[in-house]
């Protein structure tokens, strides 16, 4: 049976109505591209951060032994939102972190041209390549940068030094001085070449759209008191880096052992061009990475195990079915450092019938860590004492050697959006036919409490309860009680806030020590012993 489609405004509106989430900045119009969480959404986006922290952090991979037979090690970290500016150059989000923008100039509106050639089929076909720091080579993107200079302008080439064809090498200047380059070509099919033919998808005319140009998404912002190219700063795109230059301070400062992961939770900042589909793409959000280093031969390996545990993960917290994908990206899709990735992806009510990327998790090789290296000159490598030839005393001889890095990257309000919309579901048969069925793992409210009656000592009742199962559960979430109102509508607005289990103190209560139970997705109803509560909510709240 086919499950009628979700409608994103109804799923918004009640966001807004419940205080799941607001728009930043409301009372002044808002601000595109920035979302606020309510009372609701920040409790649904901290329990499932705590999730992930519990999961990926502190007992992580659920406790399971690695392909090396382990158990898996992971510690935390903690890093700053500004960094030195040389971590973006040695990422590559300096040069690299540019998406190709083409304006309106009659509606002032700007999009992203590799999003304008999906509306024109059949359009231009041109091959922009890109300039990154890889190994890889395409000797004859070199040629190109080397002989078409508007091609260089456009990729913000601002001096050209040797070129290399066979090699796949530049030397150029992208405004941090002369540099050496490796090059490939990255996909992005560009309207470059007959931007004046192309009708404007605004207005239908033709030669209003200028030249795509790049545009880089990082936000910035000056240290100090003078404002000049010196000061300039960058807020992180990603949380990744943070961890990447920490490497070796976490090996020399904790008694961790390569393979060890290290994770993260934390705000991201990228100035995407359109901002859209509600949380789902912003221009401030959250991510949860961990960054998992490993013996190279083992990498292969780790990568299926993160991989396939990413997406159990997923499901365990309620995105279970047929919305979920794990997708495993094509060798032409790679980024520049990718040996592999997989992104589990889920169908949004905006995507359906196809999916968006709700998490990463890249093979990225040696990648960063030689980056860092070779910006920073600081000895990012490893010496693995278990490794090497084995000596006539019987221990190893060591060997010293980049780990890799298996990078399982994902975002948070992408995943509390992912949760919601999952979790939003109508049934016509109920008074009020909207609810959210939460998992309880990551349900804001956990538990409510209502005298069914504000009256004949059922309050006093309800109110000892309300503090047991507060003083148990209350650090997992909220725990509610409401004395007002019929108890059809405190059902409903409980249902609608995805409260797994409510409680009803009634006249058998008194008698009997007795309350009933109400399941929120079954609307079943059962009565189970006073003192039984809280041991039956702990079964429950897994
Ligand atoms: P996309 O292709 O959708 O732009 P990405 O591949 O650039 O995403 P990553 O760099 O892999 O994303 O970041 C890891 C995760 O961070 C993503 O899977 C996503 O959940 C989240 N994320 C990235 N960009 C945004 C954004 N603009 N708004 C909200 N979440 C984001």
């Amino acid at each position: 049976m086919t499950t009628p489609a979700k409608s994103m405004d109804a799923i918004m509106a009640l966001c807004k109505r419940r205080g799941f989430v607001y728009q930043a900045s409301d009372i002044y119009g808002g601000i595109n591209g920035f979302w606020d969480y309510g009372p609701l959404g920040a409790q649904l986006k901290k329990n499932l951060r705590d999730a992930w922290w519990q999961d990926m952090i502190m007992n992580p991979a659920w406790g399971r032994k690695g392909p090396d037979g382990e158990r898996v090690r992971c510690v935390p970290l903690e890093t700053c939102i500004i960094q030195h500016p040389k971590v973006w150059e040695a990422s590559g989000h300096v040069a690299g972190f540019n998406d190709p923008m083409v304006d309106d100039k009659e509606t002032k509106q700007r999009f992203r041209a590799d999003q304008l050639s999906g509306l024109f089929a059949g359009g231009s076909d041109v091959i922009m390549p890109r300039c990154t720091v890889v190994a890889s080579t395409t000797g004859e993107a070199v040629e190109q940068i080397a002989s078409d200079k508007s091609l260089r302008k456009t990729i913000g080439i601002r001096n050209l030094g040797q070129v290399n064809a066979e090699a796949g090498l530049v030397e150029a200047d992208f405004g941090q001085g002369m540099q050496a380059w490796s090059v490939r070509v990255v996909p992005v099919p560009l309207l470059r070449e007959n931007a004046a033919d192309i009708p404007s998808p605004f207005t239908g005319k033709k030669g209003s759209l200028t030249e795509p140009r790049q545009f880089n998404l990082m936000f910035f912002s000056y240290t100090g008191a003078v404002f000049n190219e010196e000061s300039k700063v960058f807020l992180r795109p990603e949380t990744a880096q943070g961890i990447f230059i920490h490497f070796k301070n976490v090996v020399d400062s904790t008694r961790v052992k390569v393979p060890f992961g290290i994770g993260n939770t934390g705000r991201s900042f990228r100035n995407e061009v359109t901002p859209r589909n509600f949380t789902f793409r912003s221009r401030e959000f959250e991510q949860a990475e961990l960054e998992f280093f490993c013996h190279p031969d083992e990498s292969q390996d780790w990568y299926r195990f993160w991989r396939d545990f990413r997406m159990e993960w997923w499901k365990s917290i309620g995105l279970a079915g047929d919305n979920l994908v794990l997708r495993e990206h094509g060798k032409d899709e790679l980024s520049h450092y990718s040996i592999g990735t997989s992104d589990v992806e889920y169908r949004f009510p905006f995507t359906a019938p196809g999916f968006g990327e709700l998490e990463g998790i890249a093979h990225r090789g040696c990648f960063d860590l030689t980056q860092h290296q070779e910006h920073s000159r600081v000895k990012l490598d490893y010496f693995d004492q278990e490794r090497g030839d084995l000596l006539p005393n019987g221990s190893r001889k060591g060997e010293r050697y980049i780990p890799h890095c298996i990078e399982p990257a994902a975002g948070l309000d992408r995943g509390a959006l992912a949760l919601i919309c999952e979790a939003y579901t109508v049934d016509p048969s109920r008074p009020s036919p909207e609810l959210l069925k939460f998992h309880p793992r990551v349900a804001p409210i956990k538990a409510a409490v209502f005298p069914l009656v504000n009256k004949d000592g059922m309050p006093e009742v309800a109110e000892r309860l309300y503090d047991e199962l507060f003083a148990r559960f209350g650090r997992t979430g909220l725990i509610e009680t409401d004395p007002k109102q019929s108890i059809g509508k405190r059902y409903a607005r409980m249902d609608e806030a995805g409260c797994p289990f409510c409680f009803t103190i009634d006249g058998e209560t008194l008698t009997a020590q007795t309350v009933t139970v109400r399941d929120r997705d079954t609307g079943a109803q059962e009565r189970i012993a006073l003192d039984k509560v809280t041991g039956y909510l702990a079964e429950r709240l897994v």
